[in-house]
């Protein structure tokens, strides 16, 4: 829990102006101190690690993931690489696989992913439910969910997606009734947030905002899959309604992109997923930050559209393909889904924030973004502890 961290080359603290030559202490899990090693207080903690001359960067907050689910979606990858479309159907093949999976067989497969996102420096992540599609499968997924932040060192926040897609065989007024009424479960199992994907052959803004009205009453906070596959007048909603995050955006209107940024609605963009789904539609980030609208990134970490679970990935991603600069990337992967998760405490090094850090193998950010299929995270810290270290290798 206390740990001095020094030979830091470049230190991006992202509330603050990057410092060259830097340290930084953590004390009782927190950031205690940073500035240039030369002026590092005597009484610094003797527990030390050495980076070495490397970039340090606050630990990736990757702020919208579906990351418990079991089975894979390979018939329908191929056939999309093929020359089919995809239309959000497949999600009910992983319905069904996480259905037939046993508790502990999803907390190990979900268990496994989390390592992985460790590994690639990512320290808070925000994990859906929404593979359950029933009232109890949806409340099994959230009580699993809060069982990983036992099994993890990650900082975790739960969100009820049950309004995913219309269950087969279900009139969509009917489910959407259910899904209202099981919000006050869903808080009571652990969800801070309320989700639902609206879009084309999904929810409409009515079903959305109905679900999001009740949600709010029920002290969730809100957040919307809008606009991916589609223009529905979904991140009007987000506006409307003032959800913390309106995410995946690829149809987003002008109009739309100007009211989130008014009503302080963080776009979250997921280029993993354009990729995966190689529909090209990078323009949107572009479109986003001109109206103002705060960004960040995250993963989508899921079987069927973006498995993934590596934020130096979507970084590249963000820079190659959306055309972000940099550091605008970084500080979307870091403060930026912070902020979309309205949390103060993580995505920063500022002091009293918790000690979470990834240690870059690179002597500057720019670098990880330009080595195409290199190792971008050599060791990864999380309130003053390194959880995952491969620089000793
Ligand atoms: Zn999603």
């Amino acid at each position: 829990m206390n740990l001095t961290l020094r030979g830091i080359g470049r230190l991006l603290i992202m509330s603050g102006e990057p410092v060259a030559d830097a340290a930084l202490v953590v004390r009782d899990g927190r950031v205690a101190w940073t500035g240039p090693e030369r002026s590092l207080p005597a009484d610094a903690p003797a527990q030390t690690l050495d980076v070495g001359g490397a970039c340090v960067v606050p630990g990736f907050v990757d702020a919208h993931t579906h990351l418990l689910y079991a089975g894979r979606r390979r018939e329908e990858f191929v056939a999309r690489l093929a020359g089919s479309a995809y239309d959000g159907g497949g999600i009910r093949t992983t319905v069904d696989a996480t259905s037939a999976a046993t508790d502990e067989e999803l907390l190990r497969l979900a268990s496994g992913r989390l390592a992985t996102a460790v590994a690639h420096g990512t320290t808070t992540m925000e994990i859906k439910s929404g593979y359950g599609l029933s009232v109890d499968a949806e409340l099994r997924l959230l009580r699993l969910i809060g069982e990983l932040a036992g099994r993890t060192p990650m900082r975790l926040e739960a969100t009820y997606l049950g309004a995913h897609v219309v269950p087969a065989g279900r009139r969509r007024d009917d489910y959407v009734d259910d899904v209202v009424a099981t919000l006050p479960a869903a808080t009571a199992a652990g969800a801070r947030w309320c989700d639902v994907f609206c879009d084309e052959g999904a929810f409409t803004v009515e079903d959305a905002r109905r679900i999001l009205v009740a949600a709010r009453a029920e002290g969730m906070g809100l957040r919307l899959h809008a606009e991916e596959l589609a223009y529905t007048g979904a991140a009007g909603l987000a506006a409307e309604l003032g959800c913390a995050s309106a995410d995946h955006l690829e149809h987003v209107s002008d109009v739309d992109a100007r009211a989130m940024a008014a009503a302080g609605v963080v776009g979250v963009l997921l280029p993993t997923v354009t990729l995966s789904l190689r529909s090209g539609a990078w323009g949107h980030a572009a479109r986003l930050r001109e109206s103002g609208v705060e960004l960040a990134l995250a993963t989508d970490c899921n079987p069927g559209t973006s498995w993934c679970e590596s934020m130096p990935y979507a970084i590249q991603l963000a820079c190659l393909a959306m055309g972000l600069p940099v550091d605008e990337a970084f500080r979307a992967a870091t403060l930026g889904s912070a902020h979309a998760l309205r949390r103060e405490d993580v995505g920063h090094l500022g002091f009293g924030a918790w000690g979470d850090c990834a240690v870059l193998t690179a002597e500057h950010e720019a670098d990880v973004v330009a080595h195409l299929g290199g190792r971008a995270v050599g060791t990864t810290v999380v309130g003053g502890v390194a959880v995952a270290d491969d620089l000793k290798r």
